[in-house]
């Protein structure tokens, strides 16, 4: 068994959002809450003279301090400096990381007490030196990278323990299974077989270029339109009126995941509107946007040379799925229910965390 003074925590270090879980005292995976008591943290830094801002509060700051806010650092890793200066400065994206890094496991060791070791998971199609320098930010943080570890395998792990204590007997069986994940920036698909504790990807594809953010794009666009209609004028002439309107329009999102209709304030140089937008429309203005992804998933699994009759259980990764459109899409591709059992949010940093723990037994094992 594990040491208890050596948790096993996991980290999704997400382009939008990250989470930090660790096996807790009855053995099962949970997400830990940040400070703000959430329990995932936006990948966004606000740099304040020497003090740094991680997550909730620097997303708040896009409308007010919209020059000192990074984002989607992890896009360019790899690069020698990220794209937008800060203030005066400008940081190599691993920094950036590291930041990020070092709030997760600050809020994690109040928490659970001092640690160092963590599994940190990355995208299926990272090279070398992406991998590297999300070890690196890792070590800029003061973390000991115990394993990095795709994200898509991470969630089929999650998925596996989970079927494990289900059904012990029948969690051993082989099967095959897919990984949806729309983030919000990337999109990625992935096949696993699964057979007991082994798991391997049958294929991989996706689309870097391809998440959340171009559907806010285009309620932005929407908005922008209305508003220009009636005043004549463009709000996203002006960053920080920019950064709040984006604000609105992916709130609107998530309202419109639940409700059929909602509401885009937009007020600019003195003039105020709200721009009605109903489910249908929003659905009609990103549809093709939903079939790039099911164009991607088609192809992934024509890669496998599988046909849908393989696939076991489509596993809906990503705050993005949380759409009522993508689960739809999906339900009428694969021609079955699809299944929810994994928490989208919480099921990468999950299987980090459990990945941790085997590291960490193993080691215990061998007397380390
Ligand atoms: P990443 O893996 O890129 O860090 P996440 O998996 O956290 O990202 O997904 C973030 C995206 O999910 C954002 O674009 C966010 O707006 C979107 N999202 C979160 N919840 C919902 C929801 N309820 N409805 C629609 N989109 C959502
Ligand atoms: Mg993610």
């Amino acid at each position: 068994m594990n040491d208890i003074s050596q948790p096993a925590v996991g980290i999704d270090l997400g382009t939008t959002n990250s989470a930090i879980a660790w096996i807790d005292e009855i053995g099962a995976p949970s997400t830990l809450r940040n400070a703000e008591g959430d329990f995932i943290t936006p990948s966004v830094i606000l740099l304040e003279g020497e003090n740094v801002v991680i997550g909730k509060e620097a997303v708040k700051a896009k409308g007010t301090d919209f020059d000192l806010v990074a984002e989607c650092a992890k896009r360019e890793l790899g690069a020698l400096l990220f794209s937008k200066q800060l203030g005066e400065r400008q940081f190599p994206p691993e920094v950036l990381q590291a930041w990020i890094l070092q709030k997760l496991h600050q809020d994690a060791q109040s928490q659970l007490g001092e640690f160092t070791r963590a599994v940190v998971t990355v995208p299926a199609y990272f090279d070398e030196t992406r991998r590297k320098s999300t070890m690196d930010a890792g070590y800029i943080a003061g973390l000991d990278i115990l394993d990095i570890i795709n994200e898509p395998t991470a969630a089929a792990i999650a998925y596996g323990f989970q079927l494990g204590r289900r059904d012990p007997e029948e969690a051993k069986r082989e099967r095959t299974i897919m990984v949806y994940d729309l983030g919000g920036g990337t999109f990625d698909v992935s096949i696993m077989k699964l057979c007991g504790n082994s798991y391997t990807a049958l294929a991989t594809d996706g689309d870097v270029q391809l998440g959340g953010r171009d559907w806010d794009q285009r309620l932005m666009d929407f908005a922008t339109e209305a508003f220009m209609r009636q005043y004549g004028l463009d709000p996203r002439d002006e960053p920080n009126t920019a950064g709040r309107l984006w604000r609105e329009c992916e709130d609107a999102k998530h309202t419109l995941s639940q409700r059929m209709s909602t509401q885009i304030a937009c007020d600019y140089q003195g003039h105020a509107m709200r721009v009605e937008v109903t489910r249908d429309q929003y659905e009609d203005m990103t549809r093709d946007l939903l079939e790039r992804t099911s164009f991607t998933t088609t192809q992934t699994l024509a890669a496998a040379d599988l046909t849908w009759a393989d696939i076991e259980s489509v596993l809906l990764v990503g705050g993005s799925s949380r759409m009522p459109a993508v689960v739809t899409m999906l339900e009428e591709l694969t021609g079955h229910k699809l299944d929810t059992s994994i928490s989208p949010d919480e099921a990468v940093a999950h299987g980090a965390a459990i990945h941790a723990g085997a590291l960490l037994d193993e080691a215990s094992e061998r007397g380390h």
